[in-house]
């Protein structure tokens, strides 16, 4: 049987008030089963990004609940909340996000710290070695490659272990090799470590890797597809932006 890492039930997000309010999430439920890997994509201004950041703790929504396992995040004060992303949430960012004055073991060991958990050597040497980077500890940012760097910030957000792994467009700043190199490792930790991945991403390649696609217009659901193909979601997408004009 399969659970839910998390999900979303009647969530509503909007900024501003009276005739200035944008709708940027609209009465959306949705759920993400644990050990899968769901892409989320919509023409700019759907919601994408308000949805990772609602769902992952990072937002709060105007209305409904958010429920990670059996906790419901919007019932949360500031403290537990924070407490609760810092143990067991991932997000990765298009930039990367990396601290430029760290290494890159100093920068994965970080979640740790900020818990009050002393990181072991071995755990930190065995999360670069998992991106494929264990000759790179010592390395700064500057020191790395984009894809390097995004492959460190990967390893930095699944250190805690997190019961799911946020990704706002990860291979936005990569060329297409090099981002296929991180699909291809996010692919693998949901084929073996069943970890959970929800991923905003513009590319119909990107989203080919997830189980799932989820498009969003305007703050809704419209439409998924599972075992997305390249075509397949290039082929959806070009309709919801068609109609979207
Ligand atoms: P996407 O990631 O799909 O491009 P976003 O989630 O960033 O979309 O934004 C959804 C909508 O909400 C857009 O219309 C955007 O302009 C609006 N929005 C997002 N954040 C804010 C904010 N802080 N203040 C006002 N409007 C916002
Ligand atoms: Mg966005």
């Amino acid at each position: 049987m399969t659970r839910d890492a998390i999900r979303l039930r009647s969530v509503t997000r909007t900024h501003g008030s009276g005739d200035a309010a944008v709708t940027a999430l609209d009465d959306l439920s949705l759920s993400f089963a644990e050990g899968t890997f769901t892409a989320v994509m919509g023409p700019s201004g759907s919601g994408k990004s308000t949805l990772l950041q609602c769902a992952a703790g990072l937002d709060r929504p105007t209305a409904g609940t958010v429920l990670l396992g059996g906790t419901d995040l919007t019932a949360l004060s500031e403290n537990r909340l924070t407490l609760l992303r810092r143990e067991r949430i991932g997000f990765v960012f298009q930039s990367f996000n990396l601290l430029p004055a760290l290494t890159a073991a100093q920068n994965v060991a970080l979640p740790l710290r900020l818990a009050g958990r002393r990181p072991g050597r071995s755990q930190v040497v065995d999360a670069l070695a998992r991106v494929g980077l264990a000759g790179r500890a010592r390395h700064r940012p500057s020191e790395l490659s984009g894809g390097q760097q995004q492959r460190v910030a990967i390893a930095r957000a699944l250190i805690t272990q997190p019961d799911v792994l946020f990704a706002d467009e990860p291979t936005g700043a990569l060329d297409s090799t090099t981002g296929r190199d991180v699909l291809t490792m996010l692919r693998s930790m949901v084929d073996e470590a069943r970890q959970t991945i929800v991923m905003v991403t513009h590319d119909p390649l990107a989203a080919s890797y997830a189980d799932r696609v989820l498009f969003l217009t305007d703050g809704r659901l419209n439409g998924e597809l599972a075992s997305p193909s390249a075509e397949t979601v290039a082929a959806r997408m070009t309709r919801l932006e068609t109609a979207a004009c």
